[in-house]
């Protein structure tokens, strides 16, 4: 690791071989807002930046009626390497890439961290998630020792497939802004009423 980005790694085998790169978080180093995803898909371990493909889109757009913009916030993923045909990260890749992000969450130190979808909600709340009915929901969480306050939101594509998971997921952006104290003060989009 150099610094926040892990530059060279082996660890997982299925990995190494279906990642084009090793994709990092981008943003500040001291942001105060996290967004965490699960793993790169084909357009993040293309460009070599997390969240850029349509996930990325809805993402930047729930942020900007935040009253933020992408550049404001961190944005990583759980595991950094791509896993074969979009699959799931398995345990024991979670469990490899777990001391990267234990490592750039300390040095980051944020406010709130955004668990983006089941799998890094899952990871750092160490528990079953059920996130649509938590989405909204603030927890108390440790990773490599160190406290964090987590947020639980369901995954941008979620708003893809059901309608109503985009408004959870405009309001949980809005609500993480808020509780970051950054972004529009009212909290987003008075059309999304109070939340
Ligand atoms: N979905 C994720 O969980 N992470 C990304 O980087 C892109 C899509």
């Amino acid at each position: 690791m150099d610094g926040l980005a892990v530059t060279a790694c082996e660890r997982c085998p299925d990995l190494v071989e279906s990642r084009s790169q090793i994709v990092n978080g981008v943003g500040p180093a001291d942001a105060e807002l996290i967004f965490l995803g699960e793993a790169p898909g084909k357009n993040e371990d293309e460009e070599g930046e997390p969240f850029v493909g349509r996930s990325g889109s809805i993402l930047d757009d729930a942020l900007r009626d935040a009253g933020l913009d992408r550049a404001d916030v961190r944005i990583t993923n759980c595991v950094r390497c791509r896993p074969p045909e979009n699959r799931d990260p398995t345990t024991e890749e979670l469990g490899n890439c777990r001391g990267y992000l234990a490592a750039e969450l300390a040095a980051i130190d944020p406010e709130l961290i955004v668990t983006l979808g089941k799998v890094p909600s899952e990871h750092l709340l160490d528990r079953s998630v059920a996130v649509t009915k938590e989405a909204g929901d603030v927890a108390d969480v440790r990773l490599g020792g160190e406290p964090f306050r987590a947020l639980v939101s369901v995954h941008p594509a979620a708003t893809l497939y059901d309608g109503s998971q985009r408004e959870t997921f405009f309001e949980t952006i809005a609500r993480a802004a808020e509780i970051a104290g950054i972004g529009a003060s009212d909290g987003g989009q008075s059309s999304l009423g109070d939340f």
